[in-house]
């Protein structure tokens, strides 16, 4: 539950001349209510809240959001939905969350109409609260912990596959309740797929490792990516390129304040990185916002038409990946402030070198 949200949400729905919404999305809920069970809907109106659930989460519905009636639906949401319904009104639905199975079965012999609308819940997201930058950063230094006492104790021979788990079993024992997103591990010319599996392929001396995780803290995520490099010597060619992924890295991030289009910052980093002649390597968008999801808005791509606002949190991280050589991505959370960025990230952007020899 984020303070002066409903507030935040009433305000909008009445300028988007909305009566109310139905909240679907689990992110949506919890921001919204503070209900984190998983299966639950809101229906808000600025004079009703009420949390639709099932009866396993009668008690933890309670406890959690304790502002909102909390509607049991022993039929379904649906039909808990329809039960609650009274009056005309145009209430939105977010369409980027309802299937179309539940979109047909909106009920249409009522006096609502349902208006397929972007979430507006999500619209608040994109500017973070103190607690849940404060989350956020909990989320990282994790993380960042983690990551170093992980590559002090990474040796050659461990295949990506455990080497993933150890880092993740790493993450849970010291307080995460689940990891961000799949963990991305990938060792030599598997470093050239950006979003790389892990392999039972062992990590090798001589391999440049593409190491990009994040954990979830308080429901709230974090999203770091390293280069690791298994043994003592490293090539001067792979040495030129992490430089130049490096310098785009503090260049966009110098890029963020207040005002900014995401699209320009983006740029900013792909104009850096055509100046070291890499432009065509760097394969995807920038960066993107976090929170309770690991992937929300804004987003920092070319075609983004998104405008940087203070509170926002997203990364940024530009890869360069030469196809079966490998590849270098460096990945850092920045908060965008009211005067410009804050970079939150604690740990620096070196390589992390993993010894040959226990
Ligand atoms: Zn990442
Ligand atoms: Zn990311």
């Amino acid at each position: 539950l984020v303070a002066g949200s409903l507030e935040r949400l009433d305000r909008a729905l009445l300028a988007a001349g909305l009566d109310g919404c139905l909240v679907t999305s689990r992110p949506d809920v919890r921001y919204l209510s503070g209900f984190t069970g998983s299966n639950g809907w809101l229906f808000v109106q600025p004079d009703r809240r009420i949390l639709l659930t099932d009866s396993r989460y009668v008690d933890q519905a309670a406890a959690e959001a304790p502002a909102w009636s909390v509607a049991i639906a022993p039929a379904g949401l649906m039909a808990a939905l329809v039960a609650t319904l009274d009056g005309p009104a145009r209430v939105a639905v977010d369409p980027a969350d309802v299937s179309h199975a539940i979109w047909q079965r909106l009920p249409t012999d009522v006096e609502v109409e349902w208006v397929p609308a972007d979430s507006a819940v999500r619209a608040l997201r994109r500017r973070k609260a103190h607690s849940e930058v404060d989350a956020i950063r909990d989320a990282l230094a994790l993380a960042e912990e983690v990551l170093l006492e992980w590559v002090a104790d990474l040796r050659p021979g461990m295949t990506e596959l455990s080497a993933a788990a150890d880092l993740e079993h790493r993450c849970r024992r010291r307080g995460a309740t689940a990891m961000a997103f799949e963990t991305i591990i990938a060792g030599g010319s598997r470093g050239a797929l950006p979003h790389a599996r892990p392999t039972e392929e062992p990590l090798a001396v001589g391999d440049r490792v593409v190491v990009d995780f994040g954990c979830v803290v308080n429901g709230y995520c974090s999203d770091i990516t390293r280069s690791v490099e298994i043994g003592a010597s490293s090539d001067p060619a792979w040495e030129r390129i992490h430089a130049a992924v490096d310098e785009a890295r503090c260049a966009a991030i110098a890029a963020i304040e207040p005002g900014v289009r995401a699209s320009c910052v983006d740029a900013t980093a792909r104009e850096v990185l055509a100046g070291h002649g890499l432009a065509e390597y760097f394969t995807h968008s920038l960066g993107h916002g976090v929170g309770l999801d690991v992937h929300e808005e804004p987003r920092l791509a070319t075609s983004s038409t998104d405008v940087l606002e203070a509170g926002m949190v997203v990364t940024v991280e530009p890869g360069i990946y030469l196809p079966e050589r490998g590849g270098i991505r460096l990945e850092d959370m920045v908060l965008v402030t009211t005067h410009g960025a804050e970079r939150l990230n604690g740990l620096g952007t070196d390589v992390l070198r993993v010894a040959e020899e226990a």
